[in-house]
């Protein structure tokens, strides 16, 4: 252990054991990192327990060809520091992982947070102690740590799933998920490839791999409505532009519902003629990013009238743009609705299905039935890969949760207590869990992902400040401050489309055990109105939690 883990708790402990550390983090990724900025602002001992090899998170691991973002580079951005924003410039509106990822290691090296950070070990439990008022921690070195509180910064969607096909241990060729990718680079020329999955992961690695593969099958099991990306470098002029107005475009992030620079359209569907309608959703298809999904008409997610109406307009679109009819209609979505599921974003996706060297297999008419060393065998015969792409998505939101142990009050574990779906206090705190801290833990405001992470760093760190200044060293979420937040989060789903369809939207994935069945897995209601909430919780001076 370095120095700084080594120093004396800032937090007089009121307890009779003095933990190793004030405050643990697990997980060095975005919130990871500003948490770690945060926590040592304030004086308290602090490290970071980081699974990887290196700081990004998601864009750590996420290296697959094509990754990319669906928000716009430069409302991503954290807007913490105004040196951090003068020094840093996007060079794409949706930039490439690698540059997310040199992002990140410039907040790291631009703050100096590496040398608190310990790489390459994983959190395997945690064990609340009453009695010394601390966490015990296990590592997977087979170590422990002990600290007074123990944040999560440990990611929506940071563990990959696999399908549950046998034999999958057994082929021969290159395998990787998407989540998961070699850091060395990997070339498709020539090669037969597979890519499993087309939800956004799937359609941004497919339209890479069509460039340079021999030949390229894609195994789809659901298809997803993909609209235009429309990205394009950023100019020298739109630099400026963009540098000058931080102020504003962060502004419109917090006023608009998920943080981004779209709102939605304050007409309703059916209010306008059908040419307007048309004309509208042409002008949508044609702009950048989430537009069409989060500037649509403020009804397409929640009327099934106009929603029809928008699948329709978008089933037509794929028509136009695929030529062979047959395929067409395979990447029509027809299990879902327009925009109630996550919308991948594309570029050129639905061309690729127009080259000769791509074929679209359908899971539904020809399920896999087992990896062989060669290859994929269907129903259909047995076909050969060099290698083979899972694009098969995370156990999001929650998983990252279930795969510790974290032991609370009493002996009780987090994933029994959350048997049925999980319960927090705005996705930070817990009854039954003192001193566990969560950043973008599950019923959090989601959306444009940093500005949650800014808003709930910051929330954390104020309530971090609270304990010291009052010299207290125990919190935890009362069980009735946990229903009411839960009601909240119940009310706020009410009416949504996306609530009737099985995504990781809904706590649905086939791929995990005991997730099959759709529940309450989200916070669906706006940015605004959850820190309006949590401000009141602050400002009231914590009065939901039980503070010693
Ligand atoms: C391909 C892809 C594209 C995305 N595009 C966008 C986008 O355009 N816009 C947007 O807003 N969001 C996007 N996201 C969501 C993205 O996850 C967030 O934007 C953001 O990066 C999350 O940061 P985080 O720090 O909360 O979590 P993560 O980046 O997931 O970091 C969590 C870290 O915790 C570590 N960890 C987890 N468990 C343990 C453990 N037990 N022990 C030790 N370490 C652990 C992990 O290794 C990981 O490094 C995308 C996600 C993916 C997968």
């Amino acid at each position: 252990m370095t120095d700084a883990s080594a120093a004396s708790p800032a937090i007089a402990p009121a307890a009779p054991a003095t933990p190793d550390l004030d405050v643990l983090i697990i997980g060095a990724g975005l919130a990871g990192l500003y948490q770690l900025y945060r926590v040592r602002e304030l004086g308290l001992s602090v490290r970071v327990i980081e699974a990887g090899g290196d700081v990004g998170g998601t864009w750590y691991w996420n290296r697959y060809p094509g990754a990319r973002f669906d928000s716009e580079s430069w409302s991503y951005g954290f807007s913490f520091s105004p040196e951090l924003l003068r020094d840093w410039s996007w060079t794409e509106h949706f930039a490439p992982q690698p540059e997310t990822l040199r992002y990140a290691n410039f907040i790291a090296d631009r703050f100096d947070l590496r040398p608190l950070i310990d790489f390459g070990l994983r959190v395997v439990r945690a064990q609340w102690d009453e009695a010394a008022r601390l966490w015990r921690v296990a590592l997977d070195d087979g170590t422990t740590r002990s600290c007074r509180f123990l944040i999560t910064a440990i990611g929506a969607l940071s563990v990959p799933t696999l399908p549950r096909i046998e034999g999958i241990d057994t082929f021969a060729g290159l395998i990787c998920h998407t989540a998961n990718w070699p850091h060395e680079p990997v070339s498709f020329e020539g090669k037969r490839v597979a890519v499993v999955g087309t939800g956004a992961s799937g359609v941004q690695t497919i339209q890479e791999v069509a460039r340079t593969a021999a030949s390229l099958t894609v195994f789809q099991r659901t298809p997803n409505w993909c609209a235009p990306l429309h990205n394009r470098r950023i100019t020298d002029e739109e630099q400026q532009r963009i540098k000058a107005s931080y102020g504003e475009i962060f502004r419109q992030c917090r006023e608009s519902p998920a943080g981004f620079v779209h709102r939605p359209d304050p007409r309703r569907t059916l209010e306008v003629s059908a040419e307007e309608r048309e004309a509208f959703w042409e002008q949508r298809y044609a702009e950048p990013g989430f537009g069409i999904w989060m500037g649509n008409f403020r009804d397409v997610l929640i009327d099934r009238e106009a929603n029809a109406l928008m699948s329709d307009f978008m089933a037509r679109k794929i028509r136009q743009r695929v030529k062979d009819p047959a395929t067409a209609e395979k990447l029509i979505p027809k299990n879902h609705g327009f925009g109630t599921r996550r919308l991948p974003l594309e570029t050129g996706y639905y061309e690729v299905y127009n080259q000769p060297n791509v074929e679209l297999v359908d899971l539904n008419d020809t399920p896999i039935e087992r990896i062989t060393p060669q290859g994929i065998r269907t129903r259909e015969g047995e076909r050969a890969f060099d290698i083979i792409v899972f694009a098969t998505g995370f156990d999001a939101l929650r998983g990252a949760y279930d795969r510790m142990e974290i032991v609370g009050t009493g002996g009780q574990r987090l994933k029994d207590q959350w048997q049925g779906g999980a319960r927090t206090f705005f996705g930070i705190q817990n009854a039954g869990f003192p001193n566990l801290l969560m950043v973008m833990g599950p019923m959090c405001a989601l959306g444009n992902i940093p500005r949650s992470i800014e808003y709930n760093v910051d929330w954390v760190a104020g309530l971090l400040r609270h304990l010291r200044d009052h010299g207290r060293t125990r919190v935890e979420a009362r069980r009735e401050s946990v229903d009411g937040w839960m009601e909240i989060v119940r009310a706020a789903a009410v009416g949504l489309l996306s609530n009737e369809v099985d995504s990781w939207m809904t706590g649905v994935n086939r791929n995990v055990e005991g997730k099959s069945e759709r529940v309450l897995a989200r916070y669906s209601g706006t940015g605004p109105e959850f820190r309006a909430r949590a401000d009141a919780v602050a400002a009231g001076g914590y009065r939901e939690l039980d503070i010693a």
